[in-house]
């Protein structure tokens, strides 16, 4: 077989040791694993399997077609998903035993619409959908505040006294959490509190209680709760640039590609659209034949770098949809070699993080953004 021009390589050895790591950073709480957005683009089969044996009780996804395209590969374990614009079957969800979350009182009547259910009567036939009510601490997305909040609740107990539904959880997502000092964390905190409050004096017992994500597991032990949501740390990215991590967590994905060409160049070239860049000497260039098509942020050119011969060499001139540029200078090189644009760091090359930076954003825009004609594989299954 050719060797691919572009592939990125999941290690999900890796992925499984991160998982451990967190685990012990919360060790009261169950570990979720969030697969979603097609495991932040390390595969969602494979990394899924690699999570349940890394021991997460639960996987989390946001839409319920992902949870479904979960079930599809196979995995029966707890699942949760989160985000669903009205108009949604719920049948199959609840028959595939995946719990929903309601963000508002219309939404939980569309779950209870659309599932097939034992009738207060009895009536068999179906299972009772698992509800998780999603409360809006103060990050403004999803879920109910305030009065919404007190109707939801009300709503919720209600349809659980008939029969119809069971409340096994309760649950909010943090909004600065990657800014530990923040004071919306301690304030999302109080009114998560508040809120299970409510949901016991309606009666219901709220059932797995959870808050954190990556930075609050990495950095506020006092919202690990009952569970813990474990999204880009497991993947061995950091939730943001400037957060200090002092639990080794290794980059999954290494992404690299084979030079498609390589030429001298007299200083005084310009190179790729726009000639936003000139060489000043002499110089080798190398062509990487892999683009913003591919994912590659475009917003990088100019700032990004690439490992080659165990350094790192500069990416130069526009980035382009199917390729982009490496000024090699003196560094020898041929085309078939191998650049590595990300890693984790073994060989000097950059990591996800360093494009992030280079482009402006944050890791988990340039893992998820990976596709086009990239060759995925995976080692450790
Ligand atoms: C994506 C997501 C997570 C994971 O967040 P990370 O910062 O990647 O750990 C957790 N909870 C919810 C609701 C999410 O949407």
């Amino acid at each position: 077989m050719t060797a691919p021009q572009a592939e990125a390589i999941v290690d999900l050895d890796a992925y499984r040791a991160n998982l451990a790591t967190l685990a012990a950073c919360a060790p009261s709480s169950a570990l979720m694993a969030v697969v979603k957005a097609d495991g932040y683009g390390h595969g969602l089969p494979q990394v899924a399997r690699a999570a349940r044996e890394a021991g997460a009780t639960w996987l989390g996804v946001a839409t319920p077609d992902e949870a479904l395209a979960l079930r599809a590969t196979g995995d029966t374990g707890p699942v949760l998903c989160w985000l669903s614009a009205p108009g949604r079957d719920w049948g199959p969800l609840v028959e595939a035993g995946v719990e929903v979350t309601a963000s508002s009182v219309a939404q939980l009547q569309e779950i209870l619409a659309t599932s097939p259910r034992r009738s207060a009567a009895g009536v068999p036939g179906g299972r009772r959908p698992r509800v998780q009510l999603k409360v809006d601490t103060g990050l403004a997305r999803n879920g109910a505040f305030g009065d919404q909040w007190t109707e939801l609740v009300g709503a919720a107990a209600a349809a659980q006294a008939a029969g119809h539904v069971e409340v096994s959880g309760v649950w909010s997502h943090f909004a600065c959490a990657d800014q530990p000092g923040h004071p919306a964390n301690d304030a999302q905190e109080a009114v998560f509190s508040e809120a299970v409050d409510q949901l016991r004096d309606a009666g219901i017992d709220p059932g797995l209680r959870h808050l954190a994500n990556s930075a609050a597991i990495l950095s506020r032990p006092s919202a690990h709760l009952d569970l813990v949501r474990a999204g880009i740390s497991s993947y061995g990215l950091p939730p943001d640039a400037s957060m200090s991590i002092d639990v080794p967590l290794r980059p999954a994905m290494t992404l690299r590609a084979r030079l498609a060409a390589v030429k001298r160049v007299p200083a005084g070239t310009s190179v790729s659209y726009g000639h936003t860049w000139t060489a000043d000497r002499e110089s080798t260039l190398g062509l990487v034949p892999i683009g913003y098509a591919e994912g590659v942020l475009r917003t990088a050119s100019g700032r990004a770098a690439v490992g080659f011969a165990g350094g790192q060499v500069r990416q130069v001139g526009t980035i382009c949809m199917d390729q982009f540029v490496v000024d090699l200078g003196e560094v020898p090189a041929r085309p078939g070699d191998v650049v590595t644009l990300f890693g984790p760091g073994d060989d000097g090359e950059p990591t996800a993080e360093d494009w992030a930076s280079a482009a402006g954003t944050i890791g988990y825009e340039v893992v998820t953004r990976l596709g086009g004609r990239i060759q995925r594989s995976h080692r450790g299954v």
